[in-house]
């Protein structure tokens, strides 16, 4: 794990990057950053999670670090003791998580518990959507009041610098930093149902709209058509082994 903090003082606020070894967007765009030594306002820690990972170009060692919160300093796998490693050192700030995605080109915006805070931390992200993730537990916001942002698709030079986008603009909103930011009005999404099954071709497109008995998927000439009308979040064709990904429905205006 890379930890650089910056500014004076006891962070308040927390850049990560890397969770998953194989999404580098966050990782360039810490980076790039840093490269100019801003003036820091504010104190700030940047993390970049998991090395090990990285340096194997996998998502991770032993299970998925994302789902190893709280951890275990004395824990079975690598993952369980970066995340007890981890964990303390961003626990009391305010989070931006950074990652990237086989399902979507624009970044977006996931939250876990949302309150006035994480509210305020989404808008300052400066992206167009929101999505409440509560129904899917156990991600790192859930344990820190923080956002997640999906920057683009994985391995993309569009996510890196959606990434680097995203960065400036929070930093800027968050006045960690000066520069040109700001806030968003963003619409948001809830998740409310998985679609499970390996082997589906996706047809639909996120965050468009499948009406009721409309297909979204295929495998074989076999047609998943939708139940009830859903917003496709985090689907696509090759994304997780198990699962097509998230049905979603629309709030409205956050
Ligand atoms: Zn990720």
């Amino acid at each position: 794990m890379h930890v650089e903090t910056v500014g004076d003082g006891t962070p308040e606020l927390a850049v990560v990057a890397c969770l998953h070894g194989n999404e580098l967007c966050g990782k360039t765009a810490i980076e790039r950053v840093l490269a100019e030594n801003p003036d820091f306002h504010r104190p700030v820690r940047f993390v970049v999670a998991n090395e090990e990972a990285i340096v194997n170009n996998v998502r991770s060692i032993d299970e998925d670090l994302n789902r190893a919160f709280p951890g275990d300093q004395e824990g079975e796998t690598h993952e369980s003791r970066l995340a007890a490693e981890l964990l303390p050192l961003v626990r009391d700030c305010s989070l931006l998580d950074l990652h990237s995605t086989r399902s979507h080109p624009e970044p977006f915006a996931l939250v876990a518990q949302l309150n006035d805070r994480t509210e305020q931390l989404a808008r300052a992200t400066g992206v167009s959507r929101v999505v409440d993730v509560s129904y899917i537990a156990g991600g790192l916001i859930d344990h820190v009041d923080g956002v997640a942002v999906e920057c683009g698709l994985r391995g993309t030079k569009r996510a890196g610098e959606n990434a680097e986008r995203v960065l400036r603009n929070f930093l800027g909103e968050m006045d960690a930093v000066d520069t040109l930011s700001d806030a968003s009005d963003p619409e948001l999404y809830r998740i409310f149902d998985v679609v499970e099954g390996t082997g589906y071709d996706f047809v639909g497109e996120n965050f468009v709209r499948v009406e009721v008995g409309e297909p979204f998927a295929r495998k074989n000439g076999e047609e998943r058509r939708a139940e009830r009308a859903f917003y496709p979040v985090l689907m696509s064709t090759n994304g997780y082994e198990e699962i097509l990904g998230f049905q979603a429905e629309r709030v409205g205006k956050l």
